[in-house]
């Protein structure tokens, strides 16, 4: 308790949390004194960790970081969060995140932004962003306010705040962990994984995370390896792959300087490395800002006024007039702008010029990744192409934010582990990330070249 209280002055200055829950915590804390005195410690007993919230934790506030959400309380508890609290984790809040999860700098929450515990080196106290969508997550993690948290990655909300923080975070292959009680993005993207400091620690959260759930349809049913017990750094006989297509002209210098420096560390772990190419590269953002949109402006239409959160019904209004002023005021303006991309490419006459199209792409890049993963075990590449920007650099124009995403989305695109580790500092003292690549279920594959880089 003393430390959660020590901790939350600090937790207050950043924004990480929307909701702060240190009985749920102390709870587990002394659960873990219970079984530690009767000899049935669990895995994770007594482990404080942030719940993003976009995870339904039952009878705990879950709002998305959107107004619409404000005050909903859910009667039921997401399967992922459920396995930490089976395996022992307590939990000390709900953590910020993007609006919907929409967003790359943590700015397009209806609770603020996160402010990232970094500084450039000569900036003085200019703010910078957390990144996003799981900026609180990575903000908490990096401000040690908790050893680990939850994320979501659709298009690379656990590697690009992990990368902007310092911090690891694995997005598992779509299916390993369920979306039951999750709530939902674009659902043929959306994975739940751990953040945390170190490759170690994400492997333990990710095995309990992981796992079969009949209530997802999607859910692998698959068992969940051993990932910690294997852990190696030892890279002796794996290939890895560098796509040509990755080095983008203009590119900041320091992010090849790293990504240089990571393909060493992989060969004095024993790797071969290898030119791959992944010609589609330069459609995978265009597509997933397509597809993306498109399942979200599906998956939102159930906000409605009627079932969840918010409802606005203007004196003397019908019904069309209260789904109308309940949905304006609930979305924030970027989650309105998803909405209407995503109803414009899947309406009639446009559908088939863009949506088509993009899954037409997507099967295109599933497949490049195919035929380079013939000639390699995994793939590394910069998390994203800048460190952390300062707060407010790039909300007036959302194209430029969407570039932030250009490493991270084809990964997900095709479903793939990925995750982002640590890997240097840049001039001005930020951290960069190093992006990692697996095939389908290789998870093993990813965490042990994670390692042989941080
Ligand atoms: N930044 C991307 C977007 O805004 C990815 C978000 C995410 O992975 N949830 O869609």
């Amino acid at each position: 308790a003393e430390a959660f209280n020590a901790n939350v002055a600090g937790a207050k200055v950043l924004n990480a949390f929307i909701v702060e829950t240190p009985d749920h915590a102390i709870a587990a804390a002394k659960q873990a004194d219970a079984d530690r005195a009767a000899g049935t410690l669990k895995p994770l007993s007594g482990v404080p960790i942030g719940m993003k919230d976009l995870f339904a934790t039952h009878g705990v506030q879950t709002t998305a970081a959107s107004h619409m959400l404000e005050g909903f309380v859910p009667r039921y508890e997401s399967t992922v969060s459920q396995k930490l609290w089976d395996a022992g984790c307590g939990m000390l809040g709900k953590l910020n995140l993007d609006q919907f999860a929409m967003g790359s700098s943590n700015e397009t929450s209806y609770f603020g932004n996160v402010i990232s515990p970094w500084r450039r080196k000569d900036g003085g106290n200019a703010a910078l962003a957390p990144g996003g969508s799981s900026g609180g997550s990575s903000a908490a993690i990096a401000a040690r306010l908790c050893p680990a948290a939850t994320g979501t990655d659709t298009g690379g909300s656990i590697r690009q705040p992990a990368a902007f923080t310092g911090i690891s975070g694995i997005k598992p292959t779509y299916g390993r962990c369920s979306r039951w009680g999750i709530v939902a993005f674009a659902s043929s993207l959306d994975q739940a994984g751990p953040m945390a400091r170190d490759v170690r620690d994400c492997a333990i959260l990710l095995e309990t995370m992981a796992g079969f759930d009949p209530k997802d349809a999607t859910s692998l049913d698959l068992p969940v390896p051993n990932w910690e017990a294997a852990l190696s750094s030892d890279l002796k006989g794996k290939k890895v792959g560098i796509p040509k297509e990755y080095r983008l002209d203009g590119i900041d210098p320091d992010i090849d300087a790293m990504w240089d420096a990571g393909i060493a560390m992989l060969k004095d772990a024993g790797a071969e490395v290898v030119e791959i190419s992944l010609p589609h590269t330069k459609y995978a953002l265009p597509a997933y800002y397509i597809i993306a949109p498109a399942e979200a402006s599906s998956n939102l239409a159930r906000y409605d006024g009627v079932r969840y959160g918010l409802r606005d019904l203007p004196q003397g209004a019908g019904l069309q007039d209260m789904y109308a002023a309940t949905r304006a005021e609930g979305f924030g303006p970027e989650v309105k702008r998803r909405i209407m991309i995503g109803t414009y490419v899947l309406s009639a006459g446009f559908y088939d010029a863009y949506y088509t199209q993009a899954q037409k792409v997507r099967t295109l890049i599933a497949r490049d990744f195919n035929t380079a993963f013939e000639s390699c075990d995994v793939i590394l590449a910069p998390t994203a192409p800048s460190a952390a920007f300062g707060l407010g650099e790039k909300t007036a124009d959302p194209l430029s934010m969407y570039l932030n995403d250009v490493f991270a989305v084809p990964a997900s695109l095709a479903g793939l582990p990925a995750m982002s580790v640590p890997a240097a500092l840049n001039r001005e003292g930020l951290p960069l990330g190093l992006q990692i690549i697996g095939k389908a279920f290789d998870e093993q594959g990813v965490l042990n070249a994670g390692l042989a880089i941080e």
